[in-house]
């Protein structure tokens, strides 16, 4: 018989076995801590050793990427693919070019897809990848090089039944086009090895809304547990990309008033409230030169919070959609305090341990990423159906299979989530739905 696990010595065998990994820690943390007391209530759990299984990666490739600059010189790069766990279906999840790309940042996301895509009712393993690569003020022939000269190696391990990559940050539909075209040229093979792509060539309706929209059904969900809804709620968001701004169209659309938005410059409190026609703006903005939200605040008289993040403006409703470990503890304290009855996860674990701590511990609402943030791979998982298929759907259908992709998942969570006192912890409910979809996977599948 099996030890039963415990979970200080568990995360400190995580530790030694990989060290100075922090994020992939504490993304492995949030979810032992949640599912050790189901392993160890359950024998075919404990017997096949899953927890030590389920942390470590299927398989991690390591890639050079060389490529030419417009002035003639050569850059180096490194790329990554990790294909976390593949017991439930082909590998599945985004490509991110950032400079803080790791093996421990992409084994955190990696861990995190695993999950999140089960939750999805759909048969999609886990995986992350992407490069230290900073696109930043790179040409578009720039980038069109980088990403041929990553597909000259990644197409070895992708394809329609192994592994099917998309968009993170800074991978959105111009550099998932110019991947598709060079897996196309490289392979000879037509196939859908991607998804995210243009509507021109297999892409779904949908998809750049669907993450934005699909936190925004989840937080309905949520907050109709309440007896609440979004109309008249005051919402601060972080981050001025798609999952930013497409969740404000929508809080909109559904009678909320969106007071902020955030870039790595800072933070801009529109007391009048975003519009789409401001949001559309705000994307022409990033999407052109990249330039900084300040330019927002001097076109529409809004106020300019410099260097600062949106966590100090009073609300209703908070979502974190930037990137990892963007609200500390002191940030989610000032939240609560001002008032905030709601927090939802766009980006992927925003929340540092201690604010996620504090706010589970609250009475709060929490929405994690998980859960929260599981529309964008959902419609991409559509996307996979559609290229089967070699027909795509119509934008309702897809708008209308998202919408109950999301009440789905907020069911899962809400069953294996729910306290005694009635409070809902979501984020115990999205690790154990998930986990269990995996194990029952791994377990019939015997060891390996
Ligand atoms: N990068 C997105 C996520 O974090 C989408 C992944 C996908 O569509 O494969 O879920």
């Amino acid at each position: 018989m099996p030890d039963r696990y415990c979970l200080d010595p568990f995360i400190d065998a995580l530790k030694n076995r990989a060290p100075g990994e922090d994020a992939f820690h504490q993304a492995v943390r949030d979810v032992a801590r949640d599912i050790i007391p189901v392993i160890n209530d359950t024998p075919a759990y404990q017997d096949a050793c899953l927890l030590e299984r389920l942390t470590e990666p299927d398989r991690m490739m390591s890639f050079r990427v060389a490529w030419e600059r417009d002035d003639g010189s050569i850059a180096v790069n490194r790329a990554y693919r990790v294909q976390f766990n593949g017991a439930i279906g082909p590998y599945k999840g985004g490509l991110r070019f950032h400079p803080s790309v790791t093996p421990s940042v992409l084994k955190f996301l990696g861990f995190e897809q695993t999950f999140k895509n089960a939750l999805t009712g759909l048969p999609m393993g886990g995986a992350k990848g992407g490069s230290d690569f900073d696109p930043s003020g790179c040409s578009d022939a720039e980038i069109e090089r980088f990403c041929q000269a990553m597909m000259m190696e990644l197409h070895r391990h992708i394809g329609p039944d192994r592994d099917v990559p998309a968009g993170d940050i800074n991978v959105g539909a111009r550099e998932i086009g110019y991947l598709f075209g060079a897996y196309r040229r490289i392979t000879g093979d037509y196939q859908g090895v991607l998804t995210g792509k243009g509507l021109s060539y297999g892409g779904s309706e949908m998809r750049i809304e669907a993450t934005g929209y699909g936190l925004i059904y989840f937080l309905r969900e949520m907050l109709r547990q309440t007896d609440g809804d979004l109309d008249g709620q005051t919402i601060v968001i972080s981050g001025a990309g798609n999952v930013a701004t497409y969740a404000a169209e929508k809080a909109i659309a559904l009678g909320s008033k969106v007071v902020a938005l955030s870039d790595s410059t800072g933070a801009v409190l529109d007391k009048d409230g975003f519009t789409d026609e401001k949001l559309a703006w705000v994307r022409d903005l990033k999407s052109g030169s990249g330039g900084s939200l300040e330019d927002y605040a001097d076109a529409f008289s809004a106020d300019w919070k410099a260097g600062q993040t949106p966590w100090g403006i009073d609300c209703d409703i908070a979502l974190p959609c930037a990137a990892q470990n963007e609200m500390d503890e002191d940030a989610a304290r000032q939240l609560l305090n001002n008032g905030c009855r709601a927090i939802a996860e766009g980006a992927n674990m925003p929340l540092t341990a201690g604010a996620k701590d504090f706010v589970r511990d609250s009475d709060r609402l929490f929405g994690p990423a998980k859960a929260a943030n599981a529309g964008g791979v959902a419609v991409s998982g559509l996307e996979i159906w559609q290229n089967r298929r070699r027909r795509s759907a119509e934008e309702d259908d897809i708008a209308e299979a998202l919408e109950g992709l999301m009440s789905d998942i907020h069911a899962r969570c809400a069953e294996e989530g729910e306290r005694k006192d009635g409070h809902i912890d979501y984020a115990r409910g999205v690790n154990v739905a998930g986990f269990k979809t995996v194990a029952d996977a791994m377990v019939a599948q015997g060891i390996g």
